[in-house]
């Protein structure tokens, strides 16, 4: 039973794997309508996580811009600098 489960488990994760990569490779030929250079990878400040460009939560702070894999993180990010 358990190694069903581990099975399964390795099998999602291939899966997420090569859609990804599917993803990766189609963005390539056709950059899906977002600005340029969208697919760069750029890191969370705050959980250290890369994200894309394009996907990723913006907030101008002091008259710079930083990234977030998600608005909690921008939110905890802006805390921080507050004290
Ligand atoms: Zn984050």
């Amino acid at each position: 039973m358990y190694r069903i489960i581990l099975i399964l488990g390795l099998l999602g994760a291939l899966y997420f794997l090569i859609r990804r990569a599917l993803r990766k490779l189609k963005g390539r030929e056709k950059p899906d309508g977002i600005l340029p250079g969208a697919n760069q990878m750029i890191q969370d400040p705050v959980c250290l996580v890369f994200v894309p460009k394009g996907a990723a939560i913006t907030e101008d702070i002091g008259g710079q811009t930083y990234y977030f894999c998600s608005k909690a993180c921008a939110h905890k990010f802006q805390q921080k600098l507050a004290g």
